[in-house]
């Protein structure tokens, strides 16, 4: 079975083509700049790796130009559109109504139109990649895996916050994002240790970053809520910022809400202490003894080790701690920072270990430790055509 997995941005189309349940990759790429004079399309087969530079007025011309490319004769890998009978689309925000992932109908599609007010920036692009495909590939099933789904197992203890009836009511809670990697990475994890009711934390850490605690293989807490600003320090955002300072901001110096926004949400985080929001830059300022590169480091690492604490608390005991994501995967920096002086929760890392890079998952704790540091690499797009091949095959045995 083939599956077309989709994420669709404001601006831009991610896909990949899987066999599955191989789970092989028989092409992906990336369309960018819909919408700009000069957008670009990237596609890569294991063989080939090819770019377009051309005007992409809209997404349905987008995802058009992918299929020309999915079905030409030199470097294409189907011989007919027919081919592509099933389709998984990224949401980010399933609100309380999808616990799971979805066959899209229109009762789905309005479902999801009505959640646009939580997540303003993603459901809309997320929902037009879902009309643009129904256009392009008019036989296709349409799935929609949500990043919301695999956090609505938190118990009610972890989901809500502490506001009167009317404002739950409406929905107002910890939804949580991330769902699809940190169900991903959980699921290696726990896999790796081969241990499916192990404790663990898992922290990703990219440009945005979020940390959950997962028992049994469930989410049961997660740092992210209402909203994707809260937690830990991410590239651009604050994360956890006390609500004082944003009424503060409003009053004393007349700042609209957007404005706030726009400061906490793009103009904060790594990027806010330091002027830089990439990571490799300001690991090479630090070592260069760059003060507020260094500040920034610290900042983020404690902020990851109290929320370790806090989970460890919350789980009663804690068998690993799991890296993912483009830091997590790749900064030893990082890792370091964070396992430095854990040893109370069993934390220690093998330096050794920690400096080797590798695309494989990777056990970098030191010998003897209780608790196991694993780095293990995420594959969001992997995730939604797992999800999809297996909604689609169970939907097969009850029909
Ligand atoms: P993501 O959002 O998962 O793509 O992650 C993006 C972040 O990963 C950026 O802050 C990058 O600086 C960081 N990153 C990627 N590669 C490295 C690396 N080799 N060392 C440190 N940080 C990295």
């Amino acid at each position: 079975m083939k599956v077309l997995v989709i994420n669709s941005g404001s601006s831009s189309i991610k896909f990949q083509l899987f066999q599955m349940p191989e789970q092989k990759v028989l092409a992906s790429g990336l369309v960018e700049k819909i919408g700009l004079p000069n957008g670009d399309i990237h596609y890569k087969t294991p063989e080939i790796q090819h770019s377009i530079n051309l005007e992409i007025p809209d997404h349905t011309t987008g995802l058009k130009k992918v299929v020309e490319l999915l079905l030409h004769p030199e470097i294409g890998v189907i011989s007919h559109v027919n081919e592509i009978e099933n389709i998984g689309h990224r949401v980010v925000h399933g609100g309380s109504n999808f616990v799971k992932t979805t066959i899209i109908t229109q009762e789905v599609k309005d479902k999801i139109r009505e959640l646009f007010s939580l997540a303003p920036l993603h459901n809309p692009p997320n929902y037009t990649g879902i009309e643009v495909a129904e256009e392009v590939f008019p036989h296709a099933k349409q799935i929609a895996v949500f990043d919301t789904s695999f956090h609505q197992t938190m118990p009610e203890v972890a989901h809500t916050y502490a506001i009167p009836l009317k404002f739950r009511e409406m929905g107002i809670r910890v939804y949580g994002f991330h769902g699809i990697s940190h169900q991903y990475v959980s699921g290696k994890a726990l896999e790796f240790l081969n241990n499916p009711n192990a404790k663990i934390i898992v922290i990703h850490l990219g440009n945005g970053c979020s940390m959950t605690a997962v028992q049994n293989g469930e989410s049961i807490d997660h740092s992210l809520g209402f909203g994707p600003n809260v937690g830990m320090i991410m590239g651009t955002r604050s994360g956890d910022i006390d609500q004082a300072v944003i009424f503060y901001l409003m009053e004393k110096m007349q700042m609209t809400s957007e404005e706030v926004t726009h400061l906490l949400t793009k103009q904060s985080g790594m990027l806010g202490l330091t002027g830089d929001s990439d990571l490799r830059q300001i690991e090479e300022r630090a070592s260069q003894g760059d003060v507020q590169a260094k500040l920034a480091l610290n900042l983020s690492t404690y902020r990851i080790q109290k929320y370790i604490g806090a989970y460890t608390a919350v789980m009663n005991g804690l068998d690993a701690i799991v890296f993912t994501a483009g830091i997590g995967e790749n900064s030893n920096v990082i890792r370091q920072m964070v396992c430095e002086e854990m040893d109370y929760f069993g934390i220690e890392i093998d330096e050794a270990k920690n400096a080797v890079r590798s695309s494989e998952i990777r056990d970098i704790s030191a010998a003897n430790t209780r608790t196991k540091v694993l780095v293990i690499p995420t594959n969001e797009e992997l995730e939604i055509a797992k999800e999809t091949y297996s909604i689609l095959k169970n939907q097969e045995k009850v029909s």
